[in-house]
């Protein structure tokens, strides 16, 4: 779950990140109020749920607070990548000497371990960096029972070429960080730039947060922070109906029970030379209403051509399948062609309960794959 900037620095803070002072505003009056408050230079910066804001418009610097108003009046309401910003952040504007980049996360590599990254070459795009010259990133793991030594979060401090008093504040935020890391279930934590600024204070200017999905049923103060205005609609209503549904770029809508066979079946489908539309996952012994909401969560995208429905019945019955897609085809307005390949539990009702209807029965996979992907490329069919 991803949190936006100012949830990320209050609770960052709480573990001693330093932050400069700011306030969060909803009205371009309140964004004006707040860098009058503030006093001297502020920034105005969009709340959205991605990166790459100043790039894209959303990091402001006013001169007045007037123009901060002005400013804010324009962020909000629109939106920064396709996000919608509904906040803003008013916050002091540092002079900065140095930027950095520093942040926590698991390392799905070798290591497997939370892992702190860092670079001197802060406040740019951090991928950019690890492509371009991947030797400006400097990293220390973290052991997974004895955690983060002091001493590491030192070496990493010297790999950057920091003096000794630089390096005692360095430290202190990595240590921060670890400690928010791991008492929040995170899967990110980021700071890009933590800045030098020319009095000398070690600030964060940037703050991000991811939470692991799977720990929120545990941490009910990081679930409340959940903004559901920036999620893509559709995967909201996947999240609430229990069904794992990827989008894709594809127009071969796929409905399928279990992760594996979901991937085989995209697999299959690009095989046959198609492009699937979405990866969907609606588990094992799903209810009809399931099984009907995965349809309805693929028909919303319009360039869906055709429709894959397979099913390796275990737990799974293929007649509650059968029974979902005959109650779609007369309630719902499903203007694509349906492939269904059943086996398994129930297989043989399933295929009786289908047989008079648009959905076409295939008897195995390939042939099922290569049905789907001449009717969407328009090639006739039973329909
Ligand atoms: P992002 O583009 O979404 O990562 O948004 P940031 O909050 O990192 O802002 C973009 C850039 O604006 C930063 O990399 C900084 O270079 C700059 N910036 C943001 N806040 C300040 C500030 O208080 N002082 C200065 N000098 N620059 C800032
Ligand atoms: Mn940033």
């Amino acid at each position: 779950m991803k949190t936006h900037e100012y949830q990320a620095r209050e609770v960052m803070s709480r573990y001693g990140v330093p932050f400069g002072e700011a306030r969060v505003a909803e009205t371009a009056t309140e964004a004006e109020a707040a860098a009058r408050e503030l006093g001297g230079d502020v920034v105005v910066k969009a709340q959205v749920h991605t990166g790459g804001r100043g790039k894209a418009g959303g990091v402001k610097l006013p001169h007045t607070p007037e123009e901060a108003g002005q400013f804010a009046a324009q962020l909000l309401g629109s939106t920064i990548k396709g996000f919608p910003v509904q906040k803003v952040l008013v916050a002091e504007a540092v002079p900065v000497s140095r930027e950095f980049y520093v942040g926590v996360l698991i390392d799905r590599g070798p290591t497997k371990s939370i892992t702190v990254m860092a670079s001197t070459m802060g406040g740019v795009d951090i991928e950019e960096t690890a492509k371009t010259a991947p030797e400006k990133i400097v990293r220390i793991v973290a052991h997974p029972l004895m955690g983060m030594g002091d001493y590491q979060a030192r070496d990493l401090s010297l790999a950057l070429g920091l003096s000794r008093e630089e390096s005692r504040a360095f430290t202190r935020v990595v240590r921060s960080l670890y400690e928010c890391f791991i008492e929040n279930d995170c899967t990110l934590l980021e700071i890009n730039p933590l800045a030098f600024a020319e009095d000398g204070r070690l600030l964060a200017l940037d703050s991000k947060m991811v939470i692991d999905d799977n720990a929120l049923f545990r941490r009910p103060a990081m679930l409340a922070l959940r903004d559901v205005g920036q999620e893509e609609p559709v995967e909201v209503e996947a999240q609430d109906a229990g069904v794992i549904y990827v989008k894709m770029d594809g127009n071969i809508g796929c409905v399928v029970n279990g992760a594996g066979l979901a991937m085989a079946t995209m697999d299959l489908i690009q095989l046959h030379g198609g492009e699937p539309a979405n990866f969907l996952d609606f588990g094992g012994g799903p209810s009809v209403e399931k099984v009907r909401a995965s349809l309805r969560l693929i028909l919303q995208d319009p360039k869906v051509k055709a429709i894959l429905v397979n099913i390796f019945g275990g737990i799974t019955r293929c007649d509650v399948v059968a029974q979902a897609l005959l109650e779609a085809l007369t309630d719902d307005d499903i203007g694509v062609p349906i492939v269904a390949r059943l086996v398994g539990t129930n297989a043989a009702d399933a295929r009786q309960m289908l047989a008079r209807t648009q959905v076409q029965l295939a008897t195995n996979i390939s042939e099922a794959a290569e049905l789907v992907v001449s009717l969407a490329a328009g090639n006739g069919g039973k329909q």
